[in-house]
Formats: structure tokens, C-alpha cells, sequence
């Protein structure tokens, strides 16, 4: 049991009316909205209240359209040469559209029951005050913190970060620390915390395929190469019916699952006749080998056309030629694959298969990141989870992407997602909310994690 156990309890109301405040700012990121820095300066009032000290962190130059990062920090008195913990989040949200399908206002913040509403209420919000109140119930039960502490909360995590890295070299002594609790964490169905060690990169490129310069009459078509042709034949030498990637030496990089690793996807569950049923799917790649499903869903890669255009798509028909056509390509990629060699790979296999013709934009480019298994952070979240909540899910890599190996590969530090967000919170839906009876156990575990990371020695 954590020292701020029983404070979680008697001072709840505090955290709730903390995460309405943060909710009623709406920070759409997305939008580029006006009231971006103004959310991040009330995330800094709120550290500031909190006993954390705060300030807000810009990039040099032109940056106006960026948008701050925050930065927190609490030194341990008692253990001031001891390891530090950074929390990463993001006061940024998704847009709340389509409105009309919330059953309140996004940004009101409601309570209900067990229930707070609202765009940000889990994704990040909700994840952020549970790791500030548990420093500020620390410093209000003890007037110290058991480990040195950092908060790098930016603005700019659902519009893919774009800025992080920078502001990670800019800053790196000051974010310098131990080890990072990533900015989100599930809670499953069973309510066990899902604690999840990597994250997939991505490449996101565009193709180009042009003829003519202008849309021709399509009678013309017995003499002129059409695009969208011209482009879907370059598509179908890069990828099989089957999902598998047929560039040449793609998967070179890959690094192999360790045993441990192994061991970790074979106990994770995945119920695929209700994966089937919620996605209205007839089959799923390689179905009959449910091991194999389970390791491309943590550890294979892709490539997914994202979008498709050319000539006309209004109602009924017009015989034309388009001049153009393009597609929109992004390809999930894993350890240790690096975006701009497989981006050289894809523009080789190109040209290697005639179709030098084809433009090629790179677009962005993040590489994955995952943490061994066997690193003494991760064994310390695992412990710390198991301790509140009985039970614990470990997962190798989450299936999506996020900026994890700047903080890996900037910082040196391990990353682990552990976190208060249950699994159908409709983040990124309308209605999104968190749950309190999981606000509080997160705030009581992150008080564990971070007495657990006191008592280590430090390097
Ligand atoms: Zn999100």
C-alpha cells in the first residue's frame, strides 16, 4: 500500500473538478486553435498549485504555430541523487465532430456516477491528473517526493507530434531521466491493466502516376495511357493478396522476437470470432494460425493504401481520361526498420519494376521502439500494477504508432504505457469518458511506481 492511499480517497473531489477544468479548455490541435496555450498554461497553473514547479517550453525562431510543451519538475529532498521518472503526456484532444451524436456538451466535463464526459476526459486528460495528484498528494501527506520527478506534457500528440524530437535535442538535459511512463495505459475488460512495452513506426508516403497535361476525351484511350491504370499497376507489385510486402529486402531490418518476447504474445488473448463480429469481417489474414495473427497484430508489418484518386466519382458517368491519379500509402513498420531507408527501398522497387514514371513524396517517417521484457523498469511497473490491482496484461508492442524511440533513443531511457484509460472509453469518439473508481487506483499505482523507484539505487 502506498503512502498516499488513503489522501487518493479523501481528496478525490480535488482530481475530478481539476480534470473538468482541463476538459472545459477545448485544445483541438487539429484546428491550430487560439486556446492551445491557454490549456497549457492552466496544465502549468495546475502543477503550480500542485507543488510542482512549471514552466512553458518554446522552440527557437518562426514557432508561433507550435505549440508549447510543459515542463514539471519536483526534486526529491530526501533522495536528490536518486533516479528520476519523467511522465509524458499531452493536453492536446482529438476534434469532438460529429457533435451531435455526444449526448452533452464534449467540453462540459459531466459527472455522472462513476462516469466523467468529455473530449480529453481519458486521451490524454484524464491519464495527465492522475500522475500530477500523485505527486501533489506526496508532497501534501509527506512534504517530499520518493523519487526526483518530470512532466513533459505537449501539445501536439494527436496531430502526430511533429515537433517532439525537436524539442527533445533542444531540451535533453533538462528532460534527461531514468525512465518515461508513456502517456497512456488500458484497463481491459477484466479489469487488468494492459502494461505495453513498444510502438509500431510508420511511413506515410504519396504516389503520383501522370500522362497527359490536361483530362482527356476517354475515346482517346486507344492511344493514351491512362494514370489510375498506370497506378494500380504499380500498387499490385507492392503488395500480395495476402498482406504480404513484395519490395525487395523490406523486411532486411526486422529485429526477431526474443524468447521472452515469444513467450509474452502466446499468453496474450485475442478473441478473434469477436474481433470478426465488432468489425463485420468475413476473415482476417492468416486466421488459421491464431499465433501468427497475434504477431502481426503486435509485430508485423503493413502496407495499407489510405486513400485513392483520380478522374470522376460524381454522379453518373463521364467519359474521361484523367491526367492524374494518386494514392496515399502508409506502411506500419517495426524494430529496426528506419523510415528513409525503407522509403530508398520503395523508391528502388519502383523503378526496378518499370515504373520510374511514378513520383514518390515521403511524407513522415517515425521509427518503432520496444522495450526488453526483462528491463528492471518494466519489472518495476508490472510489480507495482500487480500490487493495486491484482492482475496484470503484458504486451510487447501496442499495434499503433507513437513517438517512443525519440524518447529511447534522445533520453536513453526505457518507456512503459501504464495507465488509467479503459478499453471502450471511446477515445476519439463522441461520448469519451473515464472512469473514477479508475482514476483513483491509477493515481494509488503511480504513488507505488514512484516509492518503488526511490528505493532503487541509482546508476
Ligand atoms: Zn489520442
Amino acid at each position: 500500500m502506498t503512502l498516499i492511499a488513503s489522501r487518493v480517497d479523501s481528496d478525490i473531489e480535488t482530481l475530478t473538478s481539476q480534470l473538468q477544468q482541463l476538459i472545459r479548455v477545448p485544445s483541438v490541435s487539429a484546428k491550430k486553435q487560439l486556446t492551445m496555450t491557454k490549456c497549457a498554461e492552466l496544465v502549468g497553473k495546475i502543477m503550480s498549485d500542485s507543488g510542482i514547479s512549471s514552466e512553458l517550453l518554446k522552440l527557437d525562431g518562426n514557432s508561433k504555430q507550435v505549440s508549447p510543451i510543459v515542463y514539471g519538475e519536483v526534486k526529491s529532498k530526501s533522495n536528490p541523487n536518486g533516479k528520476t521518472i519523467l511522465f509524458y503526456n499531452h493536453y492536446d484532444v482529438q476534434p469532438a465532430e460529429p457533435i451531435e451524436l455526444w449526448h452533452d456538451d464534449p467540453f462540459s466535463g459531466k459527472i455522472d456516477g462513476n462516469f466523467i464526459y468529455g473530449r480529453g476526459a481519458s486521451d490524454d486528460k484524464g491519464e495527465l491528473i492522475t500522475r500530477i495528484k500523485a505527486v501533489a498528494y506526496f508532497l501534501n501527506e509527506t512534504g517530499d517526493v520518493p523519487c526526483n520527478v518530470k512532466f513533459l506534457v505537449e501539445g501536439e500528440e494527436e496531430i502526430g507530434s511533429s515537433h517532439l524530437e525537436q524539442y527533445l535535442w533542444k531540451y535533453r538535459e533538462k528532460f534527461s531521466c531514468d525512465a518515461t511512463i508513456w502517456e497512456f495505459g488500458y484497463i481491459d475488460e477484466h479489469e487488468r491493466p494492459i502494461i505495453s512495452l513498444g510502438m509500431k513506426g510508420l511511413l506515410c508516403v504519396e504516389l503520383h502516376a501522370k500522362c497527359a497535361n490536361a483530362d482527356l476525351h476517354s475515346s482517346l484511350a486507344a492511344l493514351v495511357e491512362n494514370p489510375a491504370w498506370r497506378l494500380v499497376h504499380a500498387l499490385k507489385t507492392i503488395r500480395d493478396e495476402n498482406g504480404k510486402i513484395k519490395i525487395k529486402n523490406w523486411n532486411n531490418d526486422i529485429r526477431d522476437f526474443s524468447h521472452e518476447e515469444l513467450e509474452c504474445i502466446r499468453q496474450e488473448e485475442f478473441d478473434l470470432p469477436s474481433f470478426k463480429k465488432n468489425y463485420g469481417l468475413t476473415h482476417v489474414f492468416n486466421e488459421n494460425d491464431i499465433e501468427e495473427t497475434k504477431k502481426a497484430n503486435v509485430g508485423g508489418v503493413t502496407s495499407n493504401i489510405s486513400g485513392l484518386f483520380s478522374g470522376y466519382i460524381g454522379e453518373g458517368s463521364k467519359t474521361v481520361l484523367p491526367s492524374i491519379a494518386m494514392a496515399k500509402l502508409d506502411f506500419r513498420l517495426v524494430p529496426d526498420m528506419m523510415p528513409q531507408k525503407q522509403f530508398q527501398l520503395l523508391r528502388e522497387h519502383l523503378d526496378n519494376n518499370g515504373f520510374k514514371d511514378i513520383q514518390l513524396k515521403f511524407l513522415s517517417g517515425e521509427p518503432a521502439c520496444r522495450i526488453p521484457l526483462n528491463d528492471n523498469f518494466v519489472k518495476l511497473v508490472v510489480a507495482s500494477a500487480i500490487e493495486e490491482y491484482g492482475q496484470v496484461v503484458k504486451s510487447v508492442s501496442s499495434a499503433g504508432t507513437g513517438p517512443m524511440w525519440y524518447f529511447n533513443n534522445i533520453l536513453g531511457c526505457p518507456c512503459v504505457s501504464f495507465g488509467c484509460t479503459y478499453k471502450y472509453s471511446r477515445i476519439h469518439s463522441p461520448n469519451e469518458f473515464v472512469r473514477i473508481d479508475l482514476l483513483k487506483r491509477t493515481t494509488r499505482c503511480i504513488g507505488i511506481i514512484m516509492e518503488k523507484f526511490g528505493n532503487t539505487v541509482a546508476n
